[in-house]
């Protein structure tokens, strides 16, 4: 069995440039993932297709990379997405070990405001490999159903697999609402005809194609450094405006609007970008601030 499952790796890996096509490489048989070198040839493969459930045939011949087609000679749209996410999932169930992301804190910070810049990170942990304890696909966990629910060191970790749509705002809510780690491995930019190997790869390794989506770590410490910060009062004027901070302590943006024996800074252009600024407190209406 190793053996022929070399040989036909090989001949996978021997694609032909002509075809452009991409090709399945993955079948359902009895509710198991297989790959075209685990099944024989033919209808004997006893195969359906991830995406449609229809019978396939297990393409095996000397000229074309080895692929399954469908029996009755159609195609199907979802075919491969459907057997790349499924696949992704069997690589977490089968080598339960992934590497995270690193665990970081970005400032400015703003529940609603996605900034594009990072004035302050603050890292917790750097990108580690870690075994997972414990891996169940399509769990319900409460109101949602992760691709992947994990134990690591104890903790749960959702792990939600992207192939073509990105998490819904619902999804991510209920996420949030539950303050569970959660991360999304992002295979949209992976190639179609992609190898077992490739997959393994992208979902064990490292990349920017991870991230998290939510984390309880960097929950709890954004909180504990936005709570020992000083929050100074906002005021707008309305002649020029303007919003301004109360007593901002640095002289170079306070110099040009010290009335009354108080400093006051601009907003939008001295502490949006001011290394001290680390959030905006739209209740209380103010500016958290480590200066
Ligand atoms: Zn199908």
């Amino acid at each position: 069995m190793p053996l022929s499952r070399n040989v036909d790796r090989v001949a996978t890996r021997k694609s032909t440039s002509r075809h452009a096509l991409n090709y399945l490489h993955y079948g359902i048989r009895e509710g198991d993932l297989l790959h075209i070198s685990q099944v024989p040839r033919g209808l004997s493969c006893e195969c359906v297709c991830p995406a449609c459930h229809k019978s396939l045939v297990a393409k095996k011949g000397r000229q074309r990379e080895h692929h399954f087609a469908y029996a009755s000679g159609n195609s199907c749209q979802h075919a491969i997405e459907t057997a790349l996410h499924l696949a992704a999932k069997d690589v977490l169930a089968r080598r339960r070990e992934i590497v995270l992301p690193a665990i970081e804190i970005r400032f400015p910070y703003d529940k609603s405001v996605n900034y594009d810049f990072s004035t302050k990170v603050v890292t917790i942990a750097p990108e580690q490999h870690y075994q997972l304890d414990s891996v169940e696909l399509e769990h319900r966990v409460s109101e949602i159903i992760p691709d992947v629910l994990a134990k690591v060191k104890n903790r749960s970790l959702l792990i939600e697999i992207r192939v073509t749509h990105k998490i819904d705002e619902r999804k991510l809510k209920k996420i949030q609402d539950l303050n569970m780690s959660c991360i999304e491995i992002d295979l949209s930019n992976m190639p179609r005809n992609f190898s077992e190997e490739d997959i393994e790869k992208w979902i064990i390794e490292a990349g920017p194609h991870k991230r998290w989506i939510h984390n309880v770590t960097i929950e709890q410490r954004r909180q504990r450094i936005l709570s020992q910060a000083t929050s100074r009062p906002l005021f707008t004027n309305r002649i020029l405006l303007t919003e301004f901070v109360c007593n901002c302590p640095l002289e170079e943006h306070a110099k040009s609007y010290w009335i009354n024996e108080k400093r006051y800074a601009d907003f939008m252009y001295e502490c949006v970008y001011c290394k001290h600024f680390l959030a905006k407190d739209y209740e209380r209406g103010s500016v958290i601030c480590d200066a």
